[in-house]
């Protein structure tokens, strides 16, 4: 039966029993690392409970003597637990590694030694006593009891130091629940001092110790101060780089960070025109931005010439029953962003190098100003430096470079109107749409004579080729129409002609022509398409003494083709060394041949490009066929112009002794049709001197042609060079050069150029 003086104690020792439980189980689910020490708390707090409300009931001496053992047991390990989680609370560790060592041995021996109380009764004695409710319990302290307490009083200190310290030394956010468990230790204590003294039945201090067990829990496991985090809170505001305000249901600013304090600028305390500020900057409407939630505005600042870019967001915010409490702005500075974002557009449209645009943004500008003008005419033109690759290695990249800079600068500065667009379309390449009514050819022309200007040292011209298109098919894409462009740069026949070239319906099939035949050549030459001409040369008896060789193709689709169809072509591309090494060869089988028939009388002579030269070793070349056919040297003759001297002097008249050296004769073909055949007769070591037949064009009427003529064949004879004139067609003509003393004559008048078949069945057959 409870005694009613103990009922109160019992019922609020039971509901801490029941909270205390309560705690224990949610502290056994906590993952926090404090959590066991809280666990042992609790646990070991619960014991000396649960023990002391059977005291409080129970009028049985047995009972309550065990009961009380069990309470003095648990409280020492409980306040050894109590004294590991102040530690572990307040962060600290043991001073030495012995101190738990012995702290433990302490409480064993304690707990040991009361045990041993059932046996010896030496730490208390309990009676009974008649009570007007029943019978009391007295409780009578004994010798040891007074070492018990001492035990209990050193790891009570012990705590009460070590949260003492931590609340001396922490920060005052972190004091409260220090201080609060500390002088809840306290109380306690000085609540069971009194107990003892009294030597009351039940401990009514066990509600002190229950008190603290929730303190313990709460302010451990549960309890993160209020101020801390609005501390946390304010610091985090102060220093992001954003800009935040908070404003009241009324929209007046309350709050405004640092961040937001110098994009508005204003005074962290001015919080008053805040918000008009905002406003003024997002250039928004007062009442509309009342409905603002969730939205974002950009908008750009103007500040000592400087542009700033923000993004302004606003917020609305609504307690639990979705009642508007306020609102937020948070203005995030976008400039660095926006500049990077417009950089990387900018790189994406445009050429790194010139800063003009790129490919795909000229074609899309293109096509959109064409669309966009469909009544008016443009011109398409595409530029291309000539042998760009040449000019990178001779001059370096650096200069290279300048010119493609000074080029777009040139187009920046010349051609602007509403309507051109220009580019850059290829390393050396640039493309401009230009409207037909602003076009000047003029313009573009001197614009090619002013890059090459850019530095006046230069030993090697550099050459600026412009192609036009005029767009007729305005759905043709962008690209065709830059490869017309294109075409008609290729159609450029003089590299020097500083001219516009235009593309015409016809260029596009030269191109084709010129591909056809540079593909189609390899396969000419092995399946006998290109053959051998030959045109009789006479002397002035009249008797054949040899022949030219001169190309021919005969074509399967196109038929027979002279050379006029298609020499220029590889000659351009420098194909033509193939199709004059075979030709060289089919003249020395034709000599070996006519060897072996007995007619060593008769010679060949072969034409060599200027282009040869740059493309083999002539020599070389003819040396090796002629040793291959071996033939006598001088029964080779060969033709060269005077273009050969255009360049690289020295070395081609190297060439030409090591040639006539060998053996060979070197006739200069086509004497008189360059600008200063005199000069070059005076270095050009020949053996024979070829007149041209422009003479002869002239000379039916102009006897000032025919002095010139006559001049030269003297001045030829002079230096022991025979003399032999080509395209002679008329016996006046044979005439008249006989009496001025040339020597030898080739033209239609005596034959013109047949194939080897009709050569040697009209001159061999009759010769032998
Ligand atoms: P070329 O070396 O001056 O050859 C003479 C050209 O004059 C030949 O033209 C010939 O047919 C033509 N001809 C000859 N007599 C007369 C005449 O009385 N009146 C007129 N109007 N023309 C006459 P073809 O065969 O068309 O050759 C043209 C040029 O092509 C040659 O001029 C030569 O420079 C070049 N050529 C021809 N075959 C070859 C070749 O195998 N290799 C190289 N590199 N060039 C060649
Ligand atoms: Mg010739
Ligand atoms: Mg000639």
């Amino acid at each position: 039966m409870i005694k009613l003086g103990m009922a109160w104690f019992v019922v609020i020792v039971s509901l801490f029993a029941i909270v205390t439980i309560i705690c224990l189980v949610r502290t056994r689910r906590s993952e926090k690392e404090i959590a066991p020490f809280v666990e042992h708390c609790l646990f070991w707090l619960l014991v000396p409970i649960l023990s002391n409300i059977v005291i409080a009931i129970s009028d049985d001496l047995a009972i309550c003597r065990l009961c009380f053992t069990i309470y003095f047991i648990s409280t020492t390990i409980l306040l050894f637990y109590f004294m590991e989680f102040s530690l572990k609370f307040c962060n600290y560790e043991y001073r030495h590694p012995l101190f738990r060592p012995l702290l433990l041995g302490m409480v064993a021996f304690d707990t040991i030694s009361v045990s041993l109380n059932l046996v010896f009764d030496h730490v208390f004695m309990v009676t009974t006593e008649p009570a007007a409710d029943g019978v009391d319990v007295i409780f009578h302290s004994l010798w040891y009891h007074k070492v018990h307490l001492a035990v209990s009083a050193i790891l009570l200190a012990i705590s009460v130091i070590t949260l003492a310290t931590k609340c001396i030394k922490s920060s005052r956010l972190y004091r409260d629940r220090y201080l609060i468990i500390l002088l809840a230790t306290i109380g306690t204590s000085v609540w069971e001092s009194f107990h003892v003294f009294t030597n009351g039945v039940v401990d009514e201090s066990i509600i002190g110790i229950c008190a603290m067990g929730l303190f313990i829990y709460i302010y451990a496991m549960e309890y993160v101060p209020s101020i801390l985090m609005d501390e946390m809170k304010k610091t985090v505001l102060a220093t992001v780089s954003d800009g935040i305000l908070f404003f009241d249901e009324n929209r007046d600013c309350i709050y405004i960070n640092s961040a937001a304090s110098l994009q508005l600028g204003l005074g962290l305390d001015e919080t008053g025109p805040a918000f008009e500020k905002l406003l003024a900057l997002t250039g928004e409407d007062r009442e509309e931005s009342a409905n603002y939630n969730a939205k974002v505005i950009t908008c750009t600042k103007h500040e000592d010439g400087e542009e700033y870019i923000y993004d302004i967001e606003f917020h609305k915010l609504h307690d639990l029953q979705g009642k508007l409490i306020g609102s937020f702005a948070k203005i995030t500075d976008t400039t660095e962003r926006s500049k990077r974002e417009k950089m990387n557009k900018f790189l994406a449209t445009h050429d790194k190098l010139t800063g003009i645009y790129n490919t795909d943004r000229l074609f899309d500008e293109i096509r959109q100003v064409i669309t966009a003008n469909p009544d008016k005419e443009f011109y398409v033109l595409a530029s291309d430096i000539k042998e760009f690759k040449l000019v990178n290695d001779r001059y370096g990249r650096a200069f290279a470079d300048k010119l493609l800079v000074k080029i777009a600068d040139l187009m920046r500065e010349k051609v602007v109107s509403d309507t051109t667009r220009y580019g850059r379309i290829g390393s050396d390449k640039f493309g401009i749409l230009i409207e037909k009514a602003n076009y000047n050819e003029e313009t573009f022309i001197s614009a090619m004579r002013e890059v090459p200007n850019l530095d006046r040292n230069l030993v090697v011209p550099i050459i600026i080729h412009i192609g036009a298109y005029e767009i007729e098919d305005r759905n043709m894409p962008i690209s065709a129409m830059f490869d017309r462009a294109f075409i008609a740069i290729a159609q450029v026949k003089h590299e020097a002609d500083l001219k516009v070239s235009y593309y015409e319906d016809d260029s596009r099939a030269a191109l084709l022509w010129d591909q056809k035949i540079t593909e189609q050549l390899d396969n000419a030459i092995i399946t006998g398409q290109i053959v051998p001409y030959l045109q009789a040369q006479v002397d002035r008896d009249g008797k054949v003494v040899g022949a030219e060789v001169l190309v021919r193709w005969i074509h399967p689709d196109e038929g027979f083709m002279p050379p006029g169809r298609f020499l220029s072509v590889l000659e351009r591309n420098g194909r033509i060394a193939k199709i004059d090494q075979y030709i060289w060869e089919c003249a020395c089988r034709i000599l070996r041949r006519w060897s072996f028939e007995g007619r060593d009388d008769l010679y060949l002579s072969v034409n060599i490009s200027p282009k040869d030269f740059y493309m083999i070793d002539v020599p070389e070349c003819i040396i090796g066929l002629a040793e291959k056919y071996e033939l006598d040297r001088k029964r080779l003759r060969l033709e060269i112009t005077e273009t050969i001297m255009m360049d690289d002097i020295d070395e081609k008249l190297k060439t030409i002794d090591k040639l006539r050296e060998a053996g060979f004769i070197v006739e200069m073909d086509d004497f008189g049709s360059g600008y200063s055949s005199l000069n070059m007769l005076k270095d050009m070591p020949v053996d024979v001197l070829k007149l041209d037949m422009i003479f002869l064009k002239d000379t039916a009427h102009d006897e000032r042609t025919k002095k010139i003529m006559s001049l030269i064949i003297d001045l030829a004879k002079s230096l022991d060079v025979p003399v032999i004139a080509e395209g002679v067609e008329t016996v006046e003509q044979v005439d008249f050069l006989a009496k001025m003393g040339c020597d030898y004559f080739q033209g239609y008048y005596f034959a013109r150029p047949v194939s080897l078949d009709e050569y040697e069945k009209k001159n061999l057959s009759s010769a032998s």
